[in-house]
C-alpha cells in the first residue's frame, strides 16, 4: 500500500476563498483520514474546527512553515460524500469563502467542534401504516399520476395550487409511495410555518418516525433528530432552511412547502437559498423534488412554463370549499376611523355576530411608526440609521427597527420643549389597542414578533384561535403562513398600499403573494369567506389585475415587465455589498473592486452607489451590482475578481460580503 500522504488540506471558517494545508497529527491512522471529518487545527493565535477536503503529497504552501493539526474530533465523516461535493458546488456558486460554506452546512454543536451524542435508544420502527388518506379529486389524481409516472429519478415539479387546493394532500399521498419503498422524505417549510399543527398532520398520517428541525429549538435537540435522520432512523424530516443539509441515509424525496417564501434565503454569511439548493441535491441524488405554491416565485414559473419544470396544477379548493371572494374598499371616499373604514368596521361587526372567526392583517409592528412633534415638526429618529424609530408603547420605548437600538420616550419635543408628541401613524399593537375600543365584548389575540417572543407564546396563541376563545385576530404576515382556521370567514388587509410602491424591483411580486396568502386565510371550511382589501388605489393595474384575473395573469404581466428591463429570471445579479464607519472607506473598496471585474455587452456594473438603506447601525452601505445576460458571464467575472479583492487593502477597513442571486436589493 503507498503511504498515505501527511498535508492535509481543509477548509477552515474564515472570510478566505481558499484551503489551508496542515500536517497530518503523529501517529494518527492515516487511512481514518477521510474527506468530510472534522479537525482541530491551530490558525494563527487560534484554533479552529475545519473540515478535511483531501490528503496530499505535496503543498502549494512553504512546506517548512506548515503547522500540525490539534486533533482529529470524527471518525466518521460529518460530511459525506454527497453533501460535501453539495457544499463544495454550493461554496463555487454562491462565491462564499469554503470553509464558511461547509461549517455552515453543520447544526451549531458539530460546527463548534462538540463531538457527536449518543443516539438515544429509539423505538423500533414498526411497518409504515397509513392512517385515513383522503380521496383525491381530479385534480390531485392528475398530479399524483404524472409525479408517479416520472418514476424515482431525478425530475422537478411545480405544484401551483391556491391555498386549500389539497397540496399538502398531495405531498402526503406522494410521500407514502416513496416510504412504502423504504425511503425517506425531506419536507421543507418556511421559518415559521412549522406549526405543532404541521407535524401532526405528518404524524398522523403515518405510523414512522417524523422528526424536526428548526431554530426554535435547542441545539442538543436539533443535533440529535439531525443524527437519527443520519442513521436513517427518522423517516420524515421537517424542518426550516437549514434543514436541507440534513444527512439521509436513504432519501428518496424532497419537498419544499410554499417553495416563493423568503424565509429559504439565507440573508447573512452563507447566502445560500434552500430551494435552490433542494434542487441541485435532488439532482445530486437522483430523486425527485416537489416544489409546492398558491403563489409560486417568477424564478419558478419562468422555468416551469419553459419546460425546464414539470408544472403541475390544482385549480380549485378541495372539499368543497370556495374561493373568498375579493372586496376593494376606497380609502378616500368613506369615513375612517383609527384607520379602519367605516365598511370594513360594518362588515367585521357582521362576521363576529354570526359567530365567526375575523382576521385583520397589518404589516407593520408596534404601536406607531413615527413620533411625530405638530409644533416643529421634529420627530424621533434614530441616530444610528438616519430612519425613524418605531413607537412600542406596551414596552414604554422607542425602537429601531433596522439596528434594534432602544431609546426613552421623551416626554417633551427635544427641539422645541412642547408637550404631547403625537404618535403618528398605526401598527399591530395600535390596532389591538383600536380593535379593543370598537369591539370591547370581543377578545382579540394578537400575532407579531413582539407578543409572540417568548416561549411557547406562539403556540398558545394558536392554542386559543382553534379553541374558538378568540375571536378577533390581528397580526402581521406571521398570521399569513399556512394556518388552516376553518372558522375564520373574513380577513381584512388593513393596509395594501405599503406594498404597491417599493423600490425593490420584486416588490409588486411579493405584494401580490403576501396578499393572496393572507387571503387565503378566508373560508377554508364550509363557510364561504371575504377578503377586504384598504386601499387609497383601486385603481392600480397590477391590484386590479391580481384580483379579477388572478395570480396566473398577474404573474405573466410581471414577468413580460422583468424580461423588458433585463431582470431577473431574464438576466443573473450579484450585489457586492460594504459597509464602514467611514461613508468614503466602503466606497473606494468597491470601487477598487469594480476595477477588477472586466465590463463589456455580456456584463455590466452598476456602481458604487449608496445601498437604498444608505445607512444602519452606524456604518455607511454602498453597493456594486453586475448583471449579466448568461450566469457564466456572472460567475467567471467573480471566480477572477474575488480572491483578488480579497488581498485589496482597502478592504480592511470595510465589512464586505458577495451576494448572488440576491433576494432583497436593500
Ligand atoms: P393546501 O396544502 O393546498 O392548502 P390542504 O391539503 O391543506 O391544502 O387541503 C385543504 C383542506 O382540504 C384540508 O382540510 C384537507 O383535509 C381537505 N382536502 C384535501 N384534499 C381533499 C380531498 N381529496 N377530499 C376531501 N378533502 C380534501
Ligand atoms: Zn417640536
Ligand atoms: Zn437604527
Amino acid at each position: 500500500m503507498p503511504p498515505v500522504p501527511d498535508i492535509l488540506q481543509i477548509a477552515v471558517p474564515v472570510p478566505l476563498r481558499r484551503h489551508f494545508d496542515w500536517l497530518a497529527p503523529a501517529e494518527y491512522p492515516r487511512e481514518n483520514l477521510l474527506p468530510g471529518i472534522r479537525i482541530q487545527v491551530p490558525f494563527g493565535k487560534r484554533e479552529l474546527t475545519g473540515i478535511l477536503l483531501n490528503t496530499a503529497s505535496r503543498s502549494d504552501q512553504e512546506t517548512g512553515k506548515l503547522r500540525q493539526a490539534i486533533r482529529v474530533i470524527d471518525e466518521v465523516p460529518v460530511l459525506g460524500p454527497m453533501l460535501l461535493g453539495l457544499g463544495l458546488r454550493m461554496a463555487d456558486y454562491y462565491q462564499t469563502p469554503v470553509g464558511e460554506a461547509l461549517l455552515g452546512m453543520l447544526p451549531a454543536l458539530l460546527r463548534q467542534g462538540k463531538p457527536r451524542g449518543d443516539l438515544l435508544p429509539q423505538t423500533s420502527s414498526s411497518s409504515l401504516h397509513v392512517e385515513s388518506s383522503l380521496v383525491p379529486n381530479a385534480d390531485q389524481q392528475a398530479t399524483l399520476d404524472a409525479i408517479a409516472g416520472a418514476g424515482d429519478a431525478f425530475n422537478v415539479f411545480l405544484l401551483e395550487g391556491v391555498t386549500g387546493s389539497g397540496k399538502t394532500e398531495v405531498y402526503l399521498q406522494a410521500m407514502e409511495k416513496v416510504l412504502l419503498a423504504g425511503k425517506q422524505v425531506l419536507v421543507l417549510v418556511p421559518e415559521i410555518g412549522l406549526t405543532p399543527q404541521t407535524l401532526a398532520r405528518f404524524r398522523e398520517r403515518f405510523s414512522l418516525p417524523v422528526v424536526a428541525l428548526h431554530s426554535r429549538m435547542s441545539e442538543k435537540k436539533r443535533l440529535q433528530h439531525w443524527q437519527i435522520a443520519e442513521a436513517g432512523i427518522a423517516r420524515i424530516v421537517i424542518g426550516t432552511r437549514s434543514a436541507i443539509f440534513t444527512p439521509l441515509l436513504n432519501p428518496g424525496l424532497i419537498v419544499i412547502d410554499e417553495e416563493h417564501d423568503t424565509s429559504f434565503r439565507q440573508q447573512d454569511h452563507f447566502r445560500y437559498h434552500a430551494r435552490d439548493v433542494a434542487i441541485l441535491r435532488a439532482q445530486m441524488e437522483g430523486i425527485p423534488v416537489i416544489l409546492g405554491s398558491a403563489t409560486p416565485s417568477l424564478e419558478s414559473l419562468h422555468n416551469a412554463r419553459a419546460g425546464r419544470y414539470r408544472h403541475l396544477c390544482l385549480s380549485g379548493r378541495a372539499g368543497g370549499a370556495s374561493l373568498p371572494v375579493f372586496q376593494l374598499t376606497d380609502m378616500r371616499s368613506q369615513p375612517v376611523q383609527s384607520g379602519l373604514s367605516e365598511a370594513l368596521l360594518a362588515e367585521v361587526r357582521t362576521h363576529l355576530s354570526a359567530g365567526n372567526q375575523v382576521m385583520l392583517f397589518l404589516n407593520r409592528r408596534g404601536f406607531a411608526p413615527t413620533l411625530l412633534c405638530q409644533e416643529c415638526g421634529w420627530s424621533a429618529i434614530c441616530s444610528r440609521c438616519d430612519i425613524r424609530m418605531t413607537l412600542h408603547l406596551r414596552e414604554g420605548i422607542l425602537l429601531c427597527h433596522h439596528c434594534d437600538r432602544r431609546a426613552k420616550i421623551p416626554s417633551r419635543c427635544p427641539e422645541c420643549r412642547t408637550e404631547g408628541l403625537q404618535a403618528t401613524g398605526q401598527g399591530t399593537e395600535r390596532l389591538e389597542e383600536n380593535l379593543s375600543e370598537f369591539f370591547p365584548q370581543t377578545p382579540i389575540v394578537r400575532i407579531d414578533r413582539d407578543a409572540t417572543r417568548r416561549k411557547g407564546t406562539l403556540e398558545k396563541a394558536f392554542a386559543r384561535i382553534h379553541a374558538g376563545e378568540a375571536k378577533l385576530l390581528a397580526g402581521t404576515q406571521m398570521l399569513a403562513k399556512g394556518h388552516h382556521f376553518p372558522d375564520v370567514t373574513l380577513v381584512g388587509i388593513v393596509d395594501a398600499d405599503s406594498g404597491l410602491f417599493s423600490a425593490d424591483f420584486r416588490g409588486p411580486e411579493r405584494m401580490g403573494q403576501l396578499l393572496l396568502q393572507v387571503a387565503g386565510r378566508a373560508g377554508r371550511a364550509e363557510k364561504p369567506g371575504v377578503v377586504m382589501i384598504q386601499t387609497h388605489h383601486p385603481d392600480h393595474p397590477l391590484l386590479t389585475l391580481l384580483l379579477q384575473e388572478g395570480y396566473s395573469a398577474f404573474a405573466t404581466a410581471l414577468l413580460l415587465e422583468r424580461k423588458q428591463s433585463l431582470l431577473p429570471p431574464f438576466s443573473y445579479l450579484a450585489l457586492i455589498r460594504a459597509e464602514a464607519a467611514n461613508a468614503q472607506a466602503a466606497k473606494c473598496f468597491l470601487q477598487e473592486m469594480g476595477e477588477l471585474i472586466p465590463s463589456d455587452s455580456t456584463l455590466s456594473i452598476l456602481g458604487p452607489v449608496p445601498a437604498p438603506m444608505p445607512k444602519r447601525a452606524g456604518r455607511f452601505r454602498f453597493q456594486l451590482l453586475l448583471q449579466a445576460n448568461l450566469r457564466s458571464v456572472l460567475h467567471q467575472a467573480l471566480k477572477k475578481a474575488l480572491p483578488r479583492g480579497e488581498t485589496l487593502p482597502s478592504g480592511k477597513k470595510v465589512r464586505w460580503s458577495v451576494d448572488v442571486d440576491p433576494v432583497e436589493m436593500v
